[in-house]
């Protein structure tokens, strides 16, 4: 992965991505399948290698070298992600931040999950028989096809 030589677009990245990887981690199962686990682990080292910002992807591959991911449970996985997020921030001469407080701050929205399967209307996407996704959002665009790739191993 290049350089990501524009400061300014590095922290807003940053800052994007952290938002989301705490909230992956907010939402993980607290007693997870074996595959979920491993679904997890596999997810933070692609996440890692695949980061658009080739250094901060370099140094947080070597914090997972040091601190590999914990994926037991959602407490563990989210405990985890805190402590790397310390680890950058250290790195970065940033402050510490308390992970006591992350419930406050990564919100699983998970009081809404009863509602699953209610009110779908409008979804982004949805596939056809013909193994496309197509795009239903409502937007004022045309339609978008995405050709479903072939199956790979490995
Ligand atoms: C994987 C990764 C690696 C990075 N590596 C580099 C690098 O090598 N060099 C570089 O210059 N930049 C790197 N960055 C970007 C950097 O971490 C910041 O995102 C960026 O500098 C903006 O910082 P910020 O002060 O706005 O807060 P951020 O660190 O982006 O944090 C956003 C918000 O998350 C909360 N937060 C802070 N710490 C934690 C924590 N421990 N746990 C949970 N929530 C927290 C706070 O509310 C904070 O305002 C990396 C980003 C990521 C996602």
């Amino acid at each position: 992965m290049p350089k990501l030589g524009n400061e300014t677009v590095k922290a807003e990245l940053g800052r994007a991505t952290w938002k989301y990887f705490h909230t992956v981690m907010a939402r993980f199962p607290e007693t997870p399948t074996e595959d979920q686990k491993e679904a997890l682990r596999s997810y933070i080292y692609l996440f890692a290698r695949l980061y658009p910002c080739g250094e901060c992807a370099e140094h947080f591959m070597q914090h997972l070298s040091k601190y590999p991911p914990q994926v037991s449970s959602r407490n563990a996985a989210s405990g985890w992600a805190c402590f790397v997020h310390n680890e950058v921030n250290a790195m970065l001469g940033k402050p510490e931040f308390d992970c006591t407080n992350l419930g406050e701050f990564y919100d699983c929205g998970c009081s809404g999950d009863e509602e699953e399967g209610k009110g779908k209307e409008g979804t982004a996407a949805s596939r056809s028989d013909a193994g496309k996704v197509v795009a239903t959002g409502q937007h004022d665009g045309p339609a978008v096809e995405i050709s479903k790739e072939e199956t790979t191993r490995g």
